[in-house]
């Protein structure tokens, strides 16, 4: 008994000394810092001003300004989300436009990853959605999570975790995983309707991180998906009273995110990062995609065409015979509304498309297994809109993005917190691709393969200054044999990575 006695009390003695330890282990290490990624839909550059978003600009001077961003091309919304995600672009993640084609989901029509019931049938038919590991699957492995937060389109928010790989997605219409949803309306209340400005629903989701995400789920990187200046300028334009009325209330949500984190001793532990997903451009409504290729589709079997257009892409549901595909660039080099043409190159890595006067896919990192043959850009104009903002591009509708224009590819960034310069502003190119790799260098984590975006050194504390980094602006140009097209692709260089800055036709 005596003996028993004596190794239950030595035992005892053993684990009250280990968990002493772990308590002055924990004393010791500060607490570790988190992430906060918010991506303001459709943001310009430009709509950052004093008297419209004065909290943002103050966020950017406290941190550093990265004034050389760029969105991912086509600068639609889940290509970028996908690319925030995966730390890659679309030749390696795999989700290749707002609209895609999928033949095992659809063989006639291309299918709107906004609506989340799509991107499951898409991750069914193909065994995986996106063909790169999202930074929420890298952080599980490290025994890490991310929190998603949307207050977008459902598609949008679960491309920022596809997989809720040990996080969770919160979003007006879905919650994932599946047993948290009751608990998120009990702590939220019922989710509000879609209004112009989405005010409520931003505002939903900003609540969903300073409650549940600051006190319950306590994720190492979120993610925060706000709808509006997007879904407000789509319907009634750049600069409008509406659209600036909806920055005005984007900007207070950033402040009372800085304000309640301050409050909470939370802010100097934070690195928030602030971007968009795309610019946004003035639509004059001249570009019918698919009525331009139809002339040229044949029928299959069942009548159906052969061609299908899914935004800007011309996939071929049988053979893309070389004759056909050259025969349908030239006819669209040929109207004004059509701005750049991307096909295969000819080279790995190199600028010139298969067919003459059309760059490569990889001037826009577009080539994967699931690209289409062509890839079509609206054409574009520095023309400005009624209420003074420059760019105007050729698609239907009142305002929107999705072309290589300068104005849907240059989008903000700025980033303040422990780990981030402070004061500073640098001209370096950056891309949406180069959140992740960033993220996971705060973290100590190695990058995968796949994360081909590159880790923004100069933003950080620790990095070299902005300043230091060697920036190269080059032009590569392609024209039709007989030179009546000719397109070319501005392009910056910095450590080793090139970006799109935007192309520029001309015709003769
Ligand atoms: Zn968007």
């Amino acid at each position: 008994m005596r003996s028993i006695a004596s190794t239950w009390r030595f035992a005892l003695a053993a684990a009250l000394a280990l968990a002493a330890a772990a308590v002055a282990a924990r004393a010791q290490t500060p607490p570790r810092s988190t992430h906060l990624v918010i991506v303001v839909d459709g943001l310009r550059p430009d709509n950052i001003t004093p008297d419209l978003m004065p909290r943002l600009l103050r966020l950017g001077r406290r941190g550093v300004v990265l004034n050389a961003h760029h969105s991912v091309y086509p600068t639609v919304t889940r290509v970028n989300a996908s690319s925030l995600a995966t730390g890659a672009y679309p030749e390696t993640h795999g989700l290749l436009g707002n609209t895609v084609y999928f033949a095992s989901v659809n063989p006639t029509r291309g299918l709107d990853t906004g609506a989340r019931a799509n991107l499951d049938a898409i991750a069914q038919a193909e065994k995986q959605l996106l063909t790169a590991p999202s930074i929420g699957e890298i952080l599980q492995r490290a025994g890490r999570k991310v929190l998603a937060v949307g207050a977008g389109t459902s598609g949008a928010a679960l491309l920022l975790d596809h997989t809720v790989a040990g996080g969770a997605v919160i979003h007006h219409e879905f919650t994932l995983p599946r047993d948290l949803a009751a608990h998120v309306v009990e702590k939220l209340g019922p989710p509000p309707p879609a209004a112009r400005p989405n005010a409520a629903r931003n505002r939903r989701a900003v609540d969903a991180y300073l409650t549940l995400g600051l006190d319950e789920i306590r994720a190492d990187v979120t993610f925060m998906w706000i709808s509006d200046p997007d879904t407000t300028a789509h319907e009634l334009g750049i600069g409008t009273a509406t659209t600036r009325t909806s920055l005005a209330l984007v900007d207070a949500e950033i402040g009372r995110i800085e304000d309640t984190l301050a409050s909470r001793g939370l802010l100097d532990r934070t690195n928030l990062i602030v971007t968009s997903d795309h610019g946004f451009s003035t639509h004059t409504g001249a570009l019918k995609l698919a009525e331009l290729v139809s002339p040229f589709a044949r029928p299959m079997a069942d009548g159906s065409p052969d061609i299908v257009v899914a935004e800007g892409a011309v996939h071929f549901r049988a053979a893309a015979e070389d004759s056909r595909v050259a025969a349908i660039v030239a006819a669209l080099q040929k109207r004004p509304e059509v701005g750049a043409i991307f096909t295969r190159g000819t080279t790995p890595g190199g600028v010139r498309g298969a067919v003459p006067g059309t760059l490569s896919f990889d001037v826009v990192r577009w080539k994967h297994p699931r690209s289409a043959p062509i890839l079509v850009a609206a054409n574009w104009t520095r023309d400005r809109n009624d209420a003074g903002y420059e760019g105007a591009s050729t698609q239907s509708g009142v305002a929107g993005h999705g072309t290589s224009s300068p104005h849907d590819i240059h989008i903000p960034l700025m980033a303040a917190g422990p780990d981030f310069r402070e004061q500073a502003v640098s001209e370096a190119p950056t891309s949406n691709a180069d959140v992740a790799p960033t993220l996971l260098r705060l973290m100590g984590i190695a990058p995968p393969k796949e994360m081909t975006g590159r880790v923004i050194e100069e933003g950080l504390r620790s990095g070299p200054t902005p300043a230091s980094v060697r920036v190269t602006r080059t032009r590569e140009t392609v024209s039709t044999r007989d030179g009546s097209y000719v397109l070319t692709a501005h392009i910056s260089t910095a450590a080793g990575r090139r970006y799109l800055d935007f192309t520029e036709v001309t015709r003769r």
